[in-house]
């Protein structure tokens, strides 16, 4: 504790939070995600040292986006305690339900504040490459990084990640950079600024970026945005069936790919809404699952989320799947669980 008052006055005077930030574990240095982000933002706040009870989650609406009021009303209740609050983490495409935090309304919060906008479009991404469903990543182009996984909806072999980011002073090397003389010689024939040897975290590590750069060349942009459409339209096909079926029912109207919903079996059908009939419920989707497994038919994720019990969540993305397909899911979960 006195190392970390000492340290934290050293760096008051300095006003030099962002090298604080890499070096050692200064608790009042935040960050701010949503309450569904990724378990990842928790992860990166362990390994830099932040502490995972530096970030701070901000409340979702029924949709599961970030509430920007919070936000705003979190970062200022941080600065009036003496905290030092960097960034925000928005997430376009959550994990569990698909939802896009609004980054227009975040991105102001962030300039108003001096406050680093990180989206983690490691899943939503794609869908800027189809002019259709680019609008659900309105206000990205405000971010000062994104991170994004074409090995998600691009379909790019596993694993193909990105990290794209604003600032064009070298920022990557800054924080990389060991400047090891006998690798990464400046010295060569051409530019040098498009090495990324000595960028990133890992030494050794595989071409991700040309294996998605044959894929983009093989495709092109509109192979890629076809990909995304179709994923999209099999998705909203689904809804639309999950819709006209008894006994199934939507978590939420989804805005992207991810389609969650219940299988309200024969015997609960009948009953009052209340706590004994969810509790009910949450056991189906387990059973289900089982009853899947055991006979080979299907693999179907399964989970409970921000107080809902379990449900099912349908993420459609091979380009290779069919409306036959999402039929035979809907009637094979009816088939798999008629006696319940
Ligand atoms: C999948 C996912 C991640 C993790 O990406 P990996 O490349 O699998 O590590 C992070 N954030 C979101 C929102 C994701 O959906």
């Amino acid at each position: 504790d006195k190392i970390f008052q000492e340290v934290r006055k050293y760096f008051w005077r300095k006003k030099n939070v962002s090298c604080s930030l890499f070096c050692f574990g200064i608790p009042f240095v935040l960050l701010f995600s949503s309450a569904q982000c990724h378990y990842s933002m928790k992860k990166a706040a362990s390994f830099l040292g932040i502490g995972t009870e530096n970030v701070y989650f901000i409340k979702t609406d029924e949709r599961g986006k970030m509430v920007p009021e919070e936000l705003e009303k979190q970062v200022q209740r941080a600065r009036k305690e003496g905290s030092a609050p960097f960034l925000v983490c928005a997430t376009a495409g959550t994990t569990v339900l698909g939802a896009f935090d609004p980054l227009d309304k975040i991105a102001d919060i962030c300039e108003k504040h001096g406050l680093w906008l990180h989206v983690d479009a490691s899943w939503g991404g794609s869908a800027l490459i189809s002019r259709k469903h680019c609008r659900l990543l309105h206000g990205i182009h405000r971010a000062d990084s994104v991170a994004w996984n074409p090995h998600k909806m691009l379909l790019a072999g596993i694993q193909c990640c990105a990290l794209l980011v604003k600032d064009n002073s070298g920022i990557l090397k800054k924080c990389y950079s060991a400047e090891a003389a006998y690798l990464f010689q400046q010295d060569k024939f051409y530019d040098v600024s498009y090495d990324t040897g000595d960028k990133s975290i890992q030494c050794s590590r595989r071409p991700d970026a040309f294996k998605f750069w044959l894929m983009w060349k093989a495709l092109g942009t509109t192979g890629l945005e076809e990909r995304v459409n179709r994923a999209l339209a099999l998705a909203r096909y689904l809804v639309e069936e999950i819709k006209k079926r008894e006994g199934f029912r939507l978590l939420l109207e989804p805005e992207y790919a991810n389609v969650c919903f219940w299988y309200i079996p024969p015997s609960l059908r009948k009953m009052e809404d209340g706590p004994e009939f969810w509790q009910k419920l949450h056991q189906v989707a387990p059973i289900i699952k089982e009853r899947m497994m055991k006979k080979g038919s299907m693999m179907l994720g399964y989970q409970p989320h921000q107080g809902k019990v379990n449900f099912f969540r349908q993420v459609v993305i091979s380009p290779q799947v069919s409306r036959e397909d999402m039929d035979f899911l809907l009637d094979e979960i009816e088939l798999l669980a008629k006696d319940l």
